[in-house]
């Protein structure tokens, strides 16, 4: 027995093209080329637990940051958004690190797709790592949870996105990459890289090589002051 009286089931796990926390939007909706799904687990894969979901475009999918539990939390935080220097409360930001580790998302429902004994859910714009447990699912309404005049506290507008340039070599290797998948790798570079998911520490340095898994690639590039480079395109093997 638990000594806590509450205890969630795990309902169903991401399927996702982020396969590392590192490139992963800091919130949904910043990198709308990224794909994901959800798969609803036994008992919870069946068609009527979702009927009627196929007619709102949006989702509110609730989950747990299982990457980081272990490293436990902190009661203040140093937000990129500050500069990575100013401390604010656990609860007034949307960091992994907390006393209950669950995220929340509000993600594109693209479609419900069923066979072969499983239900999933096909999802758009997420910011969720590839086997992420979910623990619930709700239909986000827009009368109720668009509030526009609502102020933003430290974060009131998205980053500014910045350029992202690819060696000849590296976009020849992406446009392979794209046929042969059908996935839009090319969008997906620019869309991560542009939001620059570098840490705070690190956003001043120039002609460091970084690597960026998606999907089953490892994107290598490099920041350029003002711009990023994509040098290479290398296989990603999960560790
Ligand atoms: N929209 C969510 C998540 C915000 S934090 C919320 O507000 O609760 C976003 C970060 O969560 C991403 O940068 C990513 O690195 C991290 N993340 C996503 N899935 C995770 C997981 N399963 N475990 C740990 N961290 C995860």
């Amino acid at each position: 027995m638990s000594n806590s009286p509450f205890q969630f089931d795990q309902i169903g796990i991401i399927h996702s093209c982020y396969r590392q926390k590192f490139g992963i939007p800091r919130q949904p909706g910043i990198v709308t080329a990224a794909e994901a799904e959800l798969e609803l687990l036994p008992p919870y894969n069946q068609e009527n637990l979702v009927r009627g979901l196929e007619g709102f475009s949006h989702i509110w999918v609730h989950f747990i940051f299982h990457q980081t539990i272990d490293e436990g939390w902190r009661p203040t935080i140093r937000p990129p958004r500050l500069g990575g220097k100013q401390r604010v409360g656990v609860f007034a930001t949307r960091s992994t690190h907390r006393p209950n580790p669950m995220g929340l998302s509000v993600v594109r429902l693209k479609s419900i797709e069923s066979g072969n004994g499983k239900l999933i859910l096909k999802l758009a714009e997420a910011d969720l790592l590839d086997g992420t447990p979910v623990i619930d699912i709700k239909p986000y309404l827009p009368y109720a949870d668009a509030l526009p005049e609502a102020k933003g506290g430290f974060a009131p507008l998205p980053a500014v996105m910045a350029e992202v340039e690819f060696t000849e070599e590296a976009m020849a290797k992406c446009l392979s990459y794209e046929k042969r998948t059908g996935r839009s790798l090319v969008e997906l570079v620019k869309q991560v890289l542009g939001q620059d998911p570098r840490p705070a520490y690190l956003r001043e340095t120039t002609d460091r090589r970084h690597g960026s898994a998606l999907w089953d690639v490892n994107v290598v590039w490099e920041s350029k002051g003002d711009h990023f480079l994509v040098m290479d395109l290398e296989p990603y093997q999960q560790t």
